[in-house]
């Protein structure tokens, strides 16, 4: 069987492409009324951001913080602070941020046409009724969440996405200008985390043509990024490439460095770039060309990675740990084949926490 999947049907990308939101907004205003939700990253509380959001009438401007990645108890409240502004169900939500405020959005966008708490719906296509309008702005590029059809989210048992057709924006906006003054350190690590998709797509069982031809020119636009000269269109090829390296895995799989990261994730609250980049660091014999050539981009960008995350950790969190990597069972089919379990081995897996 083939997998018949939706993708995002709007799309604009620019400089200075932020211009247009107030115009691609308008003919959605559509209830008497009715208003906008402003999803926006409280790093941006006061910026110049704020002041250019194409703001009208009873337009709600939520600003999110994402010092923790989000959970379904947030998400819930955040509905619930929206039912409480207005009985009306707005006429759109826009999120402006990184892929955690992104997720956001995509998930209160769902929850306002689904009942209960956004914890019932962690799995594939258990949402039952369309989303609310939802646009995506990203403020730093590499994650693919803009595309993905997915919002990661950690709920009461589990660090699980709402996967369906209705999680996907219904428009994106590429504006590289608005990557400015991501600090360096996580420009680098959400930038990885693109690299790390297109080297785990593009190594894995799952691979066809179609996963290839996005990888391969997302993997490009990476070493070009990391590797070539620093030029002005960086971050127009970072946006493009973690949008290249979201559709490559639409069609494939992540593999074992996203497996054990949600383990990191799960257990010690690790933030997915960054956790990516430390657990790839240990995969050379997994992806040993992808290792070597993230530890150059390291070098160049002159990164050091946290060490000895699980030292002194009690058995049972390791334990947690190796559970929540070996449940996400199609990764490890796209990395290692139909015979994972026995190359993957609980043990195999302890050992390599505990070198973390
Ligand atoms: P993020 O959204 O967590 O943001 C990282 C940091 O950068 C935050 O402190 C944020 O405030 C700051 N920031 C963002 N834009 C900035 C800007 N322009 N200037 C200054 N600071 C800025 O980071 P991320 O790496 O983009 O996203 C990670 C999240 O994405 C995780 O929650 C992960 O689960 C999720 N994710 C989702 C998907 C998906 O397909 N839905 C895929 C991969 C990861
Ligand atoms: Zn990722």
């Amino acid at each position: 069987m083939y997998r018949n999947f939706a993708i995002v049907p709007r799309i604009i990308f620019g400089r200075g492409s932020l211009n247009q939101l107030g115009d691609v907004l308008k003919e959605k205003r559509v209830t008497d009324g009715g208003y906008m939700v402003f999803v926006i990253d409280d790093v941006f509380t006061d910026k110049p951001l704020e002041g250019r959001l194409p703001m009208e009438g009873k337009d709600l401007l939520l600003r999110v913080n994402v010092a923790d990645e989000p959970k379904t108890t947030y998400i819930d409240a955040l509905v619930a602070q929206i039912r409480a502004y207005s009985d009306v169900t707005p006429d759109g939500i826009i999120g402006l941020g990184g892929g955690s405020t992104l997720d956001i959005a995509k998930a209160v966008s769902l929850m306002l046409n689904n009942p209960g708490s956004s914890a019932d719906y962690q799995g594939w296509d258990i949402i039952q009724n369309r989303a609310v309008y939802h646009v995506a702005v990203p403020t730093i590029a590499g994650t693919g969440a803009e595309i993905s059809r997915t919002a990661i989210l950690t709920g009461p048992d589990k660090k699980l996405g709402i996967n369906s057709d209705y999680t996907l924006f219904d428009q994106i906006m590429l504006d590289p200008d608005l990557l400015a003054g991501v600090p360096k350190e996580q420009w680098f690590y959400t930038g990885m985390d693109c690299y790390i998709h297109d080297v785990e797509s593009l190594n894995g069982t799952f691979i066809n043509q179609f996963s290839k031809s996005y990888g391969e020119k997302s993997i490009d636009l990476c070493r070009e990024v990391f590797l070539g000269e620093n030029d002005s269109a960086q971050g127009d090829k970072l946006m493009m490439a973690s949008y290249f390296g979201g559709m490559s895995i639409a069609y494939s799989q992540v593999g074992a460095c996203h497996a054990l990261s949600y383990g990191l994730s799960y257990v010690l609250g690790t933030h997915h770039g960054i956790g990516c980049c430390i657990t790839f660091d240990y995969l050379d014999e997994i992806y040993p060309a992808g290792v070597k050539e993230f530890r150059q981009m390291m070098d160049k960008h002159e990164i050091s990675l946290p060490r000895n995350l699980t030292k002194g950790m009690d058995d049972a969190s390791l334990d947690l740990m190796v559970t929540t990597a070996l449940n996400l069972v199609p990764l490890w089919e796209n990395c290692l084949g139909s015979d994972w379990k026995n190359i993957m081995t609980r043990e195999r897996t302890l050992e390599l926490f505990k070198r973390m």
